[in-house]
């Protein structure tokens, strides 16, 4: 069986339209090529309130993950740690393992000459606060390290908003985990494109290549208005075996290929 993720993304930068959310598209990408399924991407403001409210809600439909990224730093808006704690009903508290990750950054940070002198100041102590029972994780670019904590099963992996961070630390400590879950399942994807033929009339092909071929999923993504007919068809499926994923997406697409050939449509393979 598929195992199910939720992205929770953290950021008032988010919602007014500022920062273009790229974390959750990489995230999703990954998640996915890994057999993986993506359930629900949600984007909330940097506030206690809202966080906690998000992850209860992704608590209750128990996935097998909930990742968030954003709001790890030293500063007052950063709140992903205190919303999640309040979502588990634990405390905060400083993490021994978290605060000499954090020590060494910045002694490291003093003796390249990045800062004056190494001190652990309060903003950085709050990068070492973790809800109780929690986990820091490694992070190889930045200083605030990510952080891994249960609750009823499911798996809450907390990372930074800052893209480089955030892939490394997924790299290094989740994407293992990840795969572990996923068992022997991958995710096969082919995509074609059409031109000559609408999307209104593709959607009765793509209904019957669904129907014959039920463990295929295939999706329409029209590149220009409907009247301007030029469509990118995107054919996947996740399974245990390269072998049968390889036919069923070959079948697929030669049925869908004869189809759109026989409306009048042509087509070009496309490099995903
Ligand atoms: P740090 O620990 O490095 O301070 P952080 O976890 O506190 O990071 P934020 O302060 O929330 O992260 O965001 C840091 C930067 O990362 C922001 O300036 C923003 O541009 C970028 N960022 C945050 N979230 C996303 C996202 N979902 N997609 C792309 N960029 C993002």
């Amino acid at each position: 069986m598929v195992s199910n993720v939720e992205i929770i993304c953290v950021g008032n930068e988010l919602l007014i339209g500022k920062t273009l959310n790229t974390n959750a598209h990489w995230l999703a990408k990954k998640v996915t090529t890994l057999g993986l399924a993506v359930k629900r991407i949600t984007v909330v403001g940097d506030d206690v309130e809202e966080i906690a409210q998000a992850v209860r809600e992704a608590i209750q439909r128990k996935p097998a993950f909930i990742i968030t990224t954003g709001g790890l730093g030293p500063t007052f808006d950063d709140k992903t740690l205190e919303g999640v704690a309040e979502a588990l009903g634990r405390r905060l508290e400083r993490n021994e393992e978290a605060l000499k990750m954090v020590e060494e950054k910045y002694k490291q940070y003093a003796a390249e000459g990045r800062i004056d002198r190494f001190e652990m100041t309060p903003h950085r102590v709050k990068m070492a606060t973790l809800p109780e029972g929690s986990r820091p994780l490694r992070n190889p670019v930045g200083t605030a390290p990510g952080v891994i904590t249960e609750c009823e099963g499911v798996v809450l992996v907390m990372l930074p908003g800052v893209p480089q961070e955030m892939m490394a630390i997924f790299e290094e400590s989740v994407e293992p985990l990840l795969r572990k879950a996923a068992g022997n399942l991958t995710f096969y994807e082919a995509s074609v494109e059409v031109w000559g033929i609408p999307e209104s009339t593709l959607a009765p092909l793509i209904d019957k290549a669904m129907r014959d071929n039920p463990y295929v999923y295939i999706k329409s993504h029209p590149k220009a208005a409907e009247g301007t007919p030029h469509i990118e068809l995107h054919i996947s499926t996740t399974s245990e075996k390269p072998g049968d994923a390889r036919r069923r997406i070959s079948k697929a697409v030669m049925q869908m290929s004869e189809m759109i050939q026989r409306e009048g449509g042509r087509i070009r393979p496309r490099r995903v």
